[in-house]
């Protein structure tokens, strides 16, 4: 894929940023350190992944967004689980629907999101994601 981490990291920012409950009538991110967004923390380990898949596949992009990004969290345990990630309160997987429709805007394509299951496995289906960002 041959987006530069810049437009991705817009696009993906317009896409999320702009319906996450932490963001401000004024429409800046409301946390007290912005930098501390989980899923623009990782971002480089997220825009990685995306860059080293070129598929019609999407279960590819979230395969290698969870291995690269998971494996380098301070949240995911030894075993692979993380804690934050069965709370539904991780950003990048509570939002990964979107990350996905940002990888089709990035790359032109589009996904059988059908088959895209959201939650890690043992988990229970909550109303919405509550967001520790
Ligand atoms: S918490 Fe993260 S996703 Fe939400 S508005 Fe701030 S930067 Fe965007
Ligand atoms: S699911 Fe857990 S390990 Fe993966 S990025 Fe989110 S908080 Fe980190």
């Amino acid at each position: 894929m041959d987006r530069s981490f810049d437009e991705l990291e817009a696009i993906v920012r317009s896409r999320i940023c702009s319906v996450c409950t932490e963001r401000t009538t004024g429409g800046e991110c409301g946390l007290e350190d912005a930098s501390s967004c989980a899923l623009f923390r990782l971002f480089p380990q997220v825009a990685q992944a995306i860059q080293s898949v070129d598929s019609n596949d999407i279960h590819q992009y979230i395969d290698a967004i969870r291995s690269n990004v998971c494996s380098v969290c301070q949240e995911q345990a030894r075993d692979g689980s993380c804690e934050v990630r069965q709370q539904v309160q991780c950003a990048l997987d509570a939002y990964l629907l979107l990350v996905v429709e940002a990888i089709e805007e990035a790359t032109g394509r589009i996904f059988d999101k059908t088959t895209i299951c959201t939650l890690p496995a043992g988990s229970v289906a909550r109303p919405g994601p509550q967001i520790r960002l």
